[in-house]
């Protein structure tokens, strides 16, 4: 009713025809009255009001002073101008959907028919404001409409604004303060973490050995695996897995420490023992074995504290195999062993070496000098004297061969010693060796046999009197330890042809002898090792034989084994491997030297020994050679330049003389203009016997070499030789 009244009196007020016009019926006077009291009312609110109608064309019936104030308005008229009167005019074009739609909304769910929006308006001076709007639904008579109370929010907003963007800047600066501290926290959590990753990598790398690696804590009975090896993968499936120490250890003690080390293992683990170890020093460790796959294994583990030194409970163990080391350990304690053991042996040795030689060198020379005194004695009577002459001269070989040995060996610990490569021939160096030894052999009536038969290519390259003396000592030794009608065979057999015309030949020398027990074998090659000594066996001997022969052997590239039995016999076998001279039968022996061609022949002796002179002398002279002799090398090559070509038939040429040597005398020979005189025969007889003075005889032109005290036999079969 009073929207009514309210748009009677504005129609009156602006236009007093428009009502009789329309002939709308006026209000009454009392009516008026009312109505004038109620307008006045709403014009003098403080908040602008308005009303208008619901309908489709929202057409606003009244508008109080306060909100012309707001759209700036002076009069009513400016204001319907402003807006078309309508609420669609009044809310800015580009809000009104929203404004009707959030107005339709909220009718529709408030119970008062209240509803709130916020829109902008479009002031008069074309300013933009916002205005805050209390509406309420109301349905009446005369139409539905709204009541509408409203303010100018604009500043309010502005306000609130303000202080939201002030709150938006400063919770951004905050972000970006945090964005600043966050960047700073990764920045340090990077180097922490690569700092972290370092360690870890210095960590793996010092404990690269450690097949497993635990961090234990004793107090609360806790063990943390940082690395698992295969003997702990039943205990724990993967890394950082929490579990009880005690049991941990004990399972483990059970299913590998091996039984011997079980107690000591289980007590090393002990936290006791821990304690009590770790305080006296950061780390320690023990050495274990484990049965791992039916192998022994030799582990170490190595604990050490982790935390702090006044109440130990951090402690982190590691495993790892220390086979390598114990065995070194081993190796070299057992090296010191052999080299303590080897001393004492050694001392033994020579002790047993100088009582067997002080024996052996006695005897001989009693010998000696026995003979000689009842030579002296009996000197009329022929066949006494010859049997002390023999007896004489076989104390004086065996003594001869004793101080050969013990100089051969001697000489061979400098590493003087020369191989030569001379052509040789096998059969006939089995023939000689033969020769050498079947005399020894039949005063014992031992059978001495030959086997040649294996061999295809007799001619080699060797050096034949190095050979010969090797099998001399085996054969001598297998007659030496063989009783009285026992066997005695030398066997050569070719095996395989290798390349460059090389052949494997293998000597083997069986004897029907005492045999040598199996822990002598051992030590057979060692220098004075005898299984009995002289005055035990009665066999003469100072251990020296095998040991240059073994030398010898090994100076030519083989070997020398040795099979034995006792009470049965030995066999010993020398390999060698030889150059073979391809084209030489086995069966061309060389010929028979004719002992009638030394008959009448002139041999220059040069010798500055006057007895020695003599006594060669009388011996050449026993064979039918005439002799003539020089006392030093440069007679000797005056003799030479003196006489006629041919005139002498060999020279024999002692080494060490005055004035001028043997080695210069020879090469001053050789020298000489006329050949038949230069390329004479010239033999050294010397006692400077050894492989680098053969060598040196040979160097300055001599033809042979033969050793004093010399063998009458051997000397006479070079002489054979080398007499045209
Ligand atoms: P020697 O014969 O001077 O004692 P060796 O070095 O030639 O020195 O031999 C060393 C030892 O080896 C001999 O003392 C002997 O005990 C043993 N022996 C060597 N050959 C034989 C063998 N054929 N039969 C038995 N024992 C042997």
């Amino acid at each position: 009713m009073i929207e009514y009244m309210l748009s009677q009196l504005n129609l009156l007020e602006n236009n007093g025809d428009m009502a009789a016009d329309n002939k709308s019926p006026l209000l009454d006077e009392k009516d008026k009255e009312i109505a004038c009291e109620v307008k006045k009312f709403m014009d003098q609110m403080p908040g602008g009001f308005f009303i208008y109608r619901a309908d489709g064309n929202e057409e606003i019936i009244y508008a109080n002073e306060a909100l012309l104030r707001i759209f700036m308005c002076d009069t009513m008229r400016e204001f319907r101008q402003l807006t078309g009167n309508s609420f669609r005019g009044l809310v800015h074009p580009e809000d009104l959907e929203e404004v009707e739609k959030s107005i339709r909304k909220q009718i529709a769910e408030s119970r008062f028919d209240l509803d709130y929006v916020e829109y902008r308006i479009i002031r008069k001076d074309g300013a933009i404001r916002w205005l805050e709007d209390y509406g309420h639904f109301v349905k009446s008579k005369s139409g539905d409409i709204f009541y509408v109370f409203v303010g100018d929010s604009t500043e309010k907003r502005e306000r609130l604004l303000a202080e939201r963007n002030a709150i938006i800047f400063e919770s951004q600066a905050k972000e970006q303060e945090m964005q600043a501290v966050m960047e700073q926290y990764d920045k340090e959590l990077k180097v922490i973490r690569q700092e972290h990753l370092r360690r870890l990598e210095v960590i793996e790398g010092l404990s690269i050995n450690y097949d497993s690696i635990f961090y234990v804590d004793l107090d609360a009975d806790k063990i943390v695996p940082y690395r698992i090896s295969y003997r702990v993968g039943n205990l724990f499936h993967k890394n950082f897995e929490e579990r009880e120490y005690s049991r941990c250890r004990k399972s483990y003690a059970d299913a590998w420490v091996y039984h011997e080390d079980y107690p000591m293992f289980i007590q090393a683990m002990s936290p006791e023992y821990i304690r009590e170890r770790l305080a006296e020093e950061p780390t320690f460790y023990i050495n274990y074995r484990v049965n791992d796959k039916e192998e022994m294994l030799y582990l170490q583990m190595r604990i050490a504290n982790a935390g702090d030194m006044s109440h130990i409970s951090q402690i982190v163990i590691g495993f790892q195999r220390v086979d390598k080391e114990i065995q070194y350990e081993i190796e070299k304690k057992k090296v010191v062993e052999d080299a303590l053991n080897r001393a004492r042996a050694a001392n033994l040795s020579r002790s047993t070496f100088l009582s067997n030689m002080s024996h052996d060198m006695r005897t001989p020379l009693n010998a000696i000098l026995g003979f000689t005194a009842l030579a002296k004695k009996n000197q009329d009577n022929k066949s006494a004297l010859l049997s002390y002459m023999n007896r004489i001269e076989a104390s004086g070989q065996q003594l001869l061969s004793l101080i050969n040995d013990v100089l051969e060996l001697s000489w061979m610990e400098t590493d003087h010693i020369q191989i030569l490569q001379e052509v040789c021939s096998i059969p006939e160096l089995l023939e000689k060796l033969y020769g050498e030894m079947v005399s020894e052999a039949m005063e014992k009536n031992i059978a001495i046999s030959l086997e040649t038969a294996g061999i295809r290519d007799a001619s080699v390259y060797c050096d034949e009197n190095k050979l010969r003396q090797v099998l001399r000592y085996i054969v001598g030794n297998a007659i030496k330890y063989t009783g009285h009608g026992g066997s005695v065979c030398v066997a050569v057999t070719q095996s395989e042809t290798q390349p460059n015309d090389y052949g494997v030949y293998q000597f083997k020398v069986s004897d029907t002898g005492i045999g040598i027990s199996e822990e002598f074998q051992k030590h057979i090659f060692d220098p004075f090792e005898r299984e009995k000594n002289t005055t035990l066996s009665g066999v003469h001997g100072v251990g020296l034989g095998l040991t240059i022969a073994k030398n010898i052997v090994e100076m030519m590239g083989g070997t020398i084994t040795l099979h034995s039995v006792p009470g049965e016999g030995s066999q010993f076998t020398v390999t060698l491997k030889l150059r073979m001279q391809k084209g030489v039968s086995a069966l061309s022996v060389q010929e028979e030297a004719n002992p009638d061609g030394m008959q009448n022949r002139r041999i220059l002796l040069v010798e500055d020994n006057e007895i020695n002179r003599e006594i060669e002398t009388d011996l050449l002279e026993s064979l039918g050679i005439i002799v003539e002799t020089a006392e030093n090398g440069r007679i000797a090559v005056k003799k030479m330049e003196d006489a006629p070509a041919g005139y002498y038939a060999l020279v024999l040429m002692d080494i060490q003389m005055p004035v001028m040597d043997g080695y210069q005398a020879t090469e001053a020979i050789r020298a000489l203009e006329d050949p038949g005189r230069a390329q004479v025969p010239i033999v050294a007889l010397s006692a400077n016997a050894f492989e680098e003075d053969v060598r040196r005889a040979y160097e300055s032109g001599m033809n042979a070499h033969v050793a004093k005290p010399f063998d009458l036999d051997y000397l006479s079969e070079a002489i054979l030789k080398y007499i045209p």
